[in-house]
């Protein structure tokens, strides 16, 4: 998911918001919500689809206010319809506060029970409900809301990055380990915001002050920007999925680009597993910079040879298989004029359940490649994640159950090779990554149940 939270009394808000959510709509299209207050109320607007979508010019107009937070949403946890779209709206007393949340929970179902043992109304599924009812509960119980979100990060484990606004304030917390990604940035004077990426701080002109640290508090308020500790930072865990595939290009990270990073590895990898090509090509428009690094390291040209359908939803979450490959055909379709007669490398950014290599390999020959060779510009994905990227059950996996070997044979390509963990790393400008999905070395555990229903 994205989020995004922007306090600056004296601008139009939600119209701030609103541009900000559509530089992460790529974080994710199931629903959009925007929640502004306005000094004396929070109102909040939500609904299933894209910003552009779920906003109108009206919708906008109707939500003046000094403080507000944003959410498009991509569902890892609970049900997909409309109660799980954020904001969450929640009243403590006559205080009423919205939550939107980036990350997943891995204890949300024993907390929810919990809570509902105690009284406490759902009207979701969503991890991130247990949440904003978790701060409802303990704010109400100290009425401070930093010690209610102290409380609440005491009990949740995962990945999280999460903003919340009342009446006349914002707050933005992290995990400890700070899986998932939250930056701050500086409009003017007085102004902050803060995003899940620094692509919606380039487009509402804010600048780039910080991230916020693993397990801090942020409140913003008439009183300025306070910080403090939430819980004692854990061994730092950023997601390197975040590099891989789910930023935006533009986005920065301790000061390298993704765009950049994944150049690094496409270079990587034509160190790792060349090949005697005539012509380098990526899985657009994710495979990109990662293809572009890899013609230039072995000189090699570098070319179109997939158009991509922009209008074509994703095909990585259709709900079943044939749909899948359908939304394969639809979005991606083969240039011949480029292709045929020629020895071809296609680089992706990574392959998850081989749908799409073995479709456009397929494509590749049928337009009159002589070989198809494909790499991956990320390692082999063999664990799934469980802290916001849905990649799949381990049984979806195709590196969970097949060898290299066995997955060139399935996509059909006449070479495939994968980026090592190692080699993806020297990518990177820091240390300190969670890289569970591609090692099995979760930063924070899983639980029984988890084990049972997600894994081999
Ligand atoms: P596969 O077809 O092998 O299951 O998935 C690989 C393709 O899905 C790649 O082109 C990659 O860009 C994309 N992909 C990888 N991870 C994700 C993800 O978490 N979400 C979505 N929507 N797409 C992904
Ligand atoms: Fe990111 Fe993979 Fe860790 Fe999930 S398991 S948080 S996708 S690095
Ligand atoms: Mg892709």
């Amino acid at each position: 998911c994205g989020v995004f939270g922007v306090w600056a009394p004296n601008r139009d808000v939600s119209r701030i918001t609103y541009f900000a959510l559509r530089a992460l709509q790529h974080r994710g299209q199931d629903s959009a919500g925007i929640a502004v207050g306005n000094g004396k109320t929070v109102l909040v607007r939500k609904d299933m689809g894209l910003v552009t979508e779920v906003f109108k010019d009206e919708d906008l107009q109707a939500m003046q206010g000094k403080v507000a937070i944003g959410h498009c949403r991509y569902g890892t946890a609970g049900a997909k319809g409309w109660e799980s779209s954020q904001p969450h709206l929640s009243a403590i007393n006559d205080v009423i506060i919205a939550l939107a949340h980036n990350g997943t929970l891995v204890n949300f179902d024993e907390l929810r029970r919990e809570l509902i043992d105690a009284g406490v109304p759902f009207r979701s599924s969503t991890d991130s409900e247990v949440a904003a009812r978790l701060i409802g509960y303990f704010t109400h119980a100290t009425s401070h809301l930093r010690s209610g979100i102290r409380k609440t990060m005491q009990m949740i484990e995962g990945g999280y990055a999460m903003v919340l606004i009342r009446e006349n304030a914002l707050y933005a917390f992290r995990d400890p380990h700070g899986i998932r990604p939250l930056v701050l940035g500086k409009l003017d004077e007085g102004e902050w915001v803060v995003a899940s990426e620094t692509c919606a701080l380039d487009i509402v002109g804010a600048t780039f002050v910080r991230e916020v640290r693993p397990g801090e508090i942020i409140r913003i308020s008439d009183d300025g920007l306070i910080s403090e500790e939430g819980l004692p930072p854990r061994q730092t865990a950023k997601c390197i999925f975040e590099d891989v595939y789910f930023s935006r290009p533009d986005s920065v990270q301790d000061g390298k680009s993704f765009y950049k990073v994944r150049h690094d590895m496409g270079a990587q990898l034509a160190r790792e597993a060349p090949a005697d090509v005539d012509l380098v090509i990526s899985v657009p428009d994710s495979g990109t910079p990662a293809a572009e690094g890899f013609a230039a390291e072995l000189g090699l040209p570098y070319g179109t040879g997939l158009v991509k359908n922009r209008y074509v939803a994703r095909t990585f979450i259709a709900p079943t298989q044939s749909l899948r490959e359908m939304g394969v055909r639809l979005k991606l379709t083969p240039l011949a004029d480029v292709v045929a007669g020629k020895r071809i490398l296609m680089v992706d950014d990574s392959i998850v359940r081989g749908t799409t290599s073995k479709q456009i390999v397929r494509m590749m020959r049928d337009a009159g490649a002589t070989e198809v060779h494909m790499r991956s510009a990320s390692p082999e994905v063999v664990w799934p994640c469980f802290y916001g990227i849905d990649t799949a059950d381990q049984n979806e996996l195709i590196s969970a159950n097949k060898s290299v070997e066995e997955i060139r044979e399935y996509i059909g390509a006449d070479s495939l090779a994968f980026l090592s963990v190692k080699g993806l790393m020297s990518c990177v400008p820091k240390t300190g990554y969670c890289r569970a999905c591609f090692t099995g070395e979760y930063p924070v555990a899983i639980s029984e149940k988890y084990w049972g229903d997600h894994f081999l």
